[in-house]
């Protein structure tokens, strides 16, 4: 226990960037809390040194109890990366208030919730990093996504606002913006508009990243030497616009 490197929370690791994150950290020899509403893709992983538990980001009492549960387990969290993360796509006149409410609650209330239940007891070890998943949306918007482009403009005011507030406590704010990753958000299973819409932009980009590229920027990120913050990373490939 006493040479075991800290515990690493990762929401949304059932898909995506967040499970390759959880796989990168677990290889590294971290203790791991997976936060994810398809809690049985997360155990399905069979990590070692892994609390899964099944989470709804928008809940902050369910953040809040899983947090606890692992922390008792592993000792404090001193990492949190806040990825969990939705998009539905379509010009805004036409978009539905139930899709934009749910990226609203989900993108913007899920990474609250995430800092809010955290940030107190790392301002107290004076230490801890909270990785916030962006987007490329989150530096320039485009059509097409005018509420998942404000919820992540939100978020990258309140990471590097709150980066401000807390940096004389050793607490570390990042925010990752990641172009184009091919995820299940990328690759929408049920959605033949999305799914086209994709492969169109696919097609312009060219090679696209893969959850593991993105993952070796938050490693680089995490792994920098307490006193140094690196603020954001924007990540993606070489045709992405
Ligand atoms: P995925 O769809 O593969 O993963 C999204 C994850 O978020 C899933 O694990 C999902 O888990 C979780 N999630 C969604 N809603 C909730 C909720 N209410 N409570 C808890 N977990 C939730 O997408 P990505 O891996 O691509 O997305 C990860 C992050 O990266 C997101 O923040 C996204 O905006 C960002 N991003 C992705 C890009 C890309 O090209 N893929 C580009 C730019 C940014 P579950 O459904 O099991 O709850």
């Amino acid at each position: 226990m006493k040479n075991r490197k800290p515990l690493i929370a990762i929401t949304g690791a059932s898909s995506g960037i967040g499970k390759a994150a959880a796989e990168k950290f677990s290889m590294e020899g971290h203790p791991l809390l997976l936060m994810a509403r398809r809690v049985e893709r997360m155990e399905a992983l069979a990590l070692p040194d892994c609390i899964c538990k099944k989470v709804d980001v928008i809940q902050l009492k369910e953040v809040k109890e899983a947090i606890a549960e692992a922390e008792k387990k592993y000792g404090p969290v001193d990492c949190l990366v806040n990825n969990a993360g939705v998009l539905a796509s379509g010009n805004f006149s036409t978009q539905s208030p139930q899709d934009w409410e749910n990226m609203l609650n989900v993108n913007v209330k899920g990474v609250l919730n995430g800092m809010h239940a955290i940030l107190p007891e790392m301002i107290k070890r004076q230490a801890g990093t909270i990785i916030n998943i962006n987007s490329g949306g989150g530096k320039r918007p485009y059509p097409g996504s005018a509420v998942y482009c404000g919820t992540k403009y939100a978020v990258k005011a309140i990471t590097e606002t709150v980066r401000q507030e807390v940096a004389k406590d050793n607490v570390r704010l990042i925010g990752i913006f990641p172009g184009f990753v091919e995820t299940e958000m990328t690759n929408p299973k049920y959605d033949e508009e999305g799914k086209k819409k994709f492969d169109k932009i696919r097609e312009e980009i060219g090679k696209t990243m893969t959850p593991e590229d993105l993952v070796s920027a938050i490693w680089f990120a995490y792994n920098q030497p307490a006193y140094i913050t690196i603020r954001e990373i924007f990540m993606a490939p070489n045709g992405d616009p």
